[in-house]
């Protein structure tokens, strides 16, 4: 029994250890067969109840899935059964069998390789989603045609085994999933978008995918070891590497245990003042993990994935069922939708965009969606007619001067007009807010916040653009300093002067997630704090552990330190005399 270490991508989060289930791979590749004429019919008729087979299995397995994970998960059985109930899906089967005189298995094969030529010269990650759910139902169906083998279910009965295989169909995941005897999987292929992965998360099912070969290694019932927050599998580990991953199971649990916890607890501080944690997120999908680790609604829908998933533009539909779905899954609380951030370090090719010499100063952000006003209404449309369905707000990033608020709020005026004409239903109030990253921006905050109805402080750009510092060039990383004095005054300044004109004001940028920062940020009068969602119990933990007060007059202190070093050994000093708890923070390490 070899010892063997493998590295993937971890796609969900724990550590399982356990005994090897290795499941076959899923395939079709079968051999032409050909069939006597007189055999046509009945071939037909073995296909059908087939088909009529898969349909029953794929009820099935929906509803168990609906028990366990959700209606959200059980949408992927309906685009499979929808594949499986398309008429021209089985006339194309039944032409094959009628004319080329073949086996339904070969039928399917056949068409399995047509759809694979169509849309292998596709490079788009929906039409890759596509392809799978057909192949994934083609494959179903022949199995179904074997009723000897399909019958064949391997008897797991009560026992919890770890799940190898080179790759796993999205409705097999979600049968075996739903079986409840799955605590672990491992796969050859596979990335953390699949929905294999999603459902994995979602059911807290530790998972490691593209492992590119350890269905070479895995034999049934060895012993493994699935790492999902590192990425790592280890087969038939010596004893000391299994004490030591069995200690950080139980850490990671009991984190685990902690975090939720934290999460039901209410947002205020220890003097009752409360405080909204929100998340950063790019997938409507994300929302249920967002809210159960405390999140009250998601602060900042980044849309660039959108346009990243895809390689050619997005349709106003395709923007429109993205947003709906976001509102539904945060409603009540809000979804704030920030339009398209592109440029700078996010470039993507369905835009042609020309190589800028200074692509962090050109045309980015709504600088872009204002030079592309077709582009731009398509997106506001879509978020508008989505208002419909929930609690949506409209961001707009980079902001660099009041005339580009005026501009957005004349194209808003036109497509509200476009959608009234054609009796399309939109909150008419949807709020609107703008991203404050460009510090000529922040110190117009006052002039600015009279137009909108909140404001949203960027820092992670705000910083780069204040502090001339390229958020992401490790030369000069060691300059990029949020407690920098400076920033803490610009921050300051354009948080009073949002709480004085009455509009709520939210940082969404890190400095939000890390909690010597946010206490500061608190201080400095903040109370609406949007991060990566796995920061928000510590954050809360955090704010919840200090009274406003004490906190206030650190800050006060601050204001008269001339260095970042000196403010934060100032502030912590300060908050930790009077509450010696507070950056006792929740960490796994
Ligand atoms: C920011 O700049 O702080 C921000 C939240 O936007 P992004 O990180 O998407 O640029
Ligand atoms: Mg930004």
């Amino acid at each position: 029994m070899d010892f063997i270490r493998l590295r993937g991508i971890g796609v969900s989060p724990g550590i399982a250890m356990g005994e090897i289930f290795v499941t076959e791979t899923a395939g079709l590749a079968v051999r032409r067969e050909n069939i006597p004429a007189s055999q046509v019919e009945k071939e037909i008729e073995r296909l059908k109840s087939s088909i009529e087979k898969t349909e029953r299995e794929l009820l099935e397995i929906k509803e168990k899935i609906k028990k366990i994970a959700g209606e959200e998960q059980a949408i992927l059985l309906d685009a499979h059964l929808l594949i499986l109930r398309d008429k021209s899906l089985f006339a194309t089967l039944e032409r094959v069998i009628r004319q080329e005189k073949v086996t339904a298995e070969w039928a399917l094969e056949e068409v399995n390789r047509k759809y694979r030529e169509t849309f292998e010269s596709i490079n788009d990650e929906y039409f890759r989603q596509r392809r799978a759910d057909i192949f994934d139902v083609l494959i179903r169906i022949q199995r179904n045609l074997k009723p000897e083998r399909s019958k064949r279910k391997e008897q797991l009965g009560d026992r919890k085994v770890i799940l190898v295989a080179h790759d796993l169909l999205p409705s097999e995941a979600a049968s075996r999933f739903g079986r409840g005897n799955i605590i672990g999987v491992a796969l050859d292929m596979g990335g953390p978008t699949s929905h294999t992965a999603i459902l994995a998360r979602s059911l807290d099912i530790p998972a490691v995918v593209g492992l590119h070969n350890i269905t070479a290694y895995a034999k049934n019932g060895d012993f493994i070891i699935v790492d999902g927050t590192d990425g790592e599998v280890l087969i038939n580990p010596p004893l000391a590497i299994k004490k030591e991953f069995q200690s950080k199971k139980e850490k990671y649990d009991k984190y685990r245990l902690e975090l939720r916890k934290i999460a039901r607890l209410p947002s205020v501080t220890l003097d009752g003042v409360v405080f909204t944690p929100l998340a950063n997120i790019e997938l409507p999908e994300e929302v249920p993990a967002a809210l159960s680790l405390g999140a009250e609604g998601v602060g900042l829908f980044r849309t660039e994935y959108i346009y990243l998933q895809s390689k050619t533009l997005p349709s106003e539909e395709e923007h429109f069922e993205i947003y709906s779905k976001l509102a539904r899954k945060c409603y009540p609380r809000p979804a704030y939708i920030r339009t398209l951030d592109i440029g700078g370090e996010k470039s993507y090719s369905q835009f042609n965009l020309e190589a800028e010499r200074n692509p962090a100063l050109g045309l980015r952000a709504i600088r872009f969606s204002l030079k592309n006003q077709d582009l731009f209404k398509l997106q506001l449309r879509a978020i508008l007619r989505a208002s419909s369905q929930g609690n949506v707000r409209l961001l707009f990033p980079m902001i660099t001067e009041l005339e580009e608020i005026l501009m957005i709020k004349e194209l808003l005026s036109e497509v509200k007009i476009e959608l009234r004409r054609r009796k399309v239903r939109f909150d008419e109030n949807i709020p609107i807010g703008v991203m404050i990253e460009v510090p000529a921006a922040a110190a117009m905050i006052e002039f600015l916040v009279r137009e909108v109805d909140f404001i949203s402080i960027g820092t992670n750009d705000l910083i780069q653009y204040f502090l001339a510092v390229d958020r992401s060039n490790e030369y000069v990383s060691y300059l990029y300093k949020p407690l920098h004095p400076s920033v803490i005054r610009l921050l300051k300044h354009v948080i009073e002067k949002s709480n004085e004109a009455g509009k709520e004001v939210a940082v969404c940028g890190e400095m939000a997630a890390e909690p010597l920062s946010a206490l500061i940020l608190l201080g400095l009068g903040l109370r609406i704090f949007s991060m990566n969602p796995i920061f928000i119990p510590r954050i809360k933990k955090t704010l919840r552990s200090v009274e406003l007060k004490t906190v206030e007059e650190a800050c006060k202190g601050i204001l008269n330190l001339r260095t970042s070093q000196d403010i934060e050994e100032y502030f912590i000093e300060k908050i930790l005399s009077r509450h010696p708890q507070a950056f006792l923070t929740t960490q796994i390490t």
